[in-house]
C-alpha cells in the first residue's frame, strides 16, 4: 500500500484551530497516514504585508502539532528561501516521498485561485487537491480537471490568522482560538503587538 500523505501549506501566522480541525478531518476522510504542515517562506500573495519571522511561524506550528503522532512540520519552504510557490512545495515533498500519494489540503478561498497558480497542470500531476470549506467561503467548482480536486466540508470554525493577529494587537484574548502553547509563545515573543 502506498503511503498517503496530506500536505497543508500555509503562512500559519499564527497557526489556529481552523487549520488543525481541517487537517484532522481530511486525514480521517481520506485515510491519510500523516499530514505534513509546511509553513511558507515569504508568501508571494502576501508580499505587501508584514509576515512574522519564518522561525516563529515554524515553531508555533511545531508546538501546535507536537502532540499528534499523525502531524509533522516540514522546513522545506522556509529553507528554500525566497517566495513560496505550491509547485516547489510539492516537488520537494515528492522528492522526499517518491512512493507516496500526496494530498494537498487548501482552503476553498485559495482553491478558487488555483488556475492563477504557476504550472497548474503539473500541480495536478503531483498531488490530489482537497478544498476545505471555511465560514464565509462557498465551495464551487470552477472546472477543475476530473478527479483532480475534492471539495470537503469541515466543521465550520470562524477563525482566521488575520483575526487572531488583530485580537492580540488590541489586547483581546486568543485563548481557545489557537492551542494553549501558541498563546504562550505569542506572549513570550511579543508577536502582533
Ligand atoms: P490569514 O488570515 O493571514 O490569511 P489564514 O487564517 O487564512 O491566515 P493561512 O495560513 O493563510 O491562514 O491558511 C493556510 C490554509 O488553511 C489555507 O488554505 C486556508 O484557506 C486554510 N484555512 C485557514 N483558516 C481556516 C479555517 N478556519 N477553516 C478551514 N481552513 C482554513
Ligand atoms: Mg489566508
Amino acid at each position: 500500500m502506498k503511503k498517503r500523505i496530506g500536505v497543508m501549506g500555509g503562512t500559519f501566522d499564527p497557526v489556529h484551530h481552523g487549520h488543525l480541525v481541517a487537517a484532522s478531518e481530511v486525514a480521517h476522510l481520506f485515510q491519510l497516514d500523516e499530514v505534513v504542515f509546511v509553513p511558507t517562506g515569504q508568501p508571494w500573495q502576501k508580499s505587501t504585508q508584514k509576515v512574522s519571522a519564518a522561525e516563529d511561524r515554524y515553531l508555533m506550528t511545531v508546538i501546535a502539532t507536537a502532540s499528534n503522532p499523525q502531524f509533522s512540520v516540514s522546513r522545506s519552504d522556509i529553507e528554500r528561501g525566497g517566495r513560496t510557490y505550491t509547485i516547489d512545495t510539492l516537488r520537494d515533498l515528492r522528492a522526499e516521498h517518491p512512493e507516496a500519494e500526496l494530498f494537498f489540503i487548501t482552503g476553498a478561498d485559495a482553491l478558487a485561485q488555483i488556475f492563477s497558480w504557476r504550472k497548474a497542470e503539473e500541480l495536478f500531476s503531483l498531488a490530489h487537491f482537497i478544498g476545505v470549506t471555511r465560514p464565509g467561503h462557498t465551495l464551487s467548482d470552477p472546472g477543475f480537471p476530473a478527479g483532480g480536486v475534492s471539495l470537503v466540508e469541515v466543521p465550520a470554525l470562524a477563525i482566521s490568522s488575520t483575526d487572531c493577529r488583530q485580537r492580540v494587537a488590541k489586547g483581546e484574548p486568543v485563548w481557545y482560538l489557537v492551542p494553549d502553547g501558541v498563546v504562550r509563545y505569542i506572549d513570550k515573543r511579543r508577536l502582533y503587538r
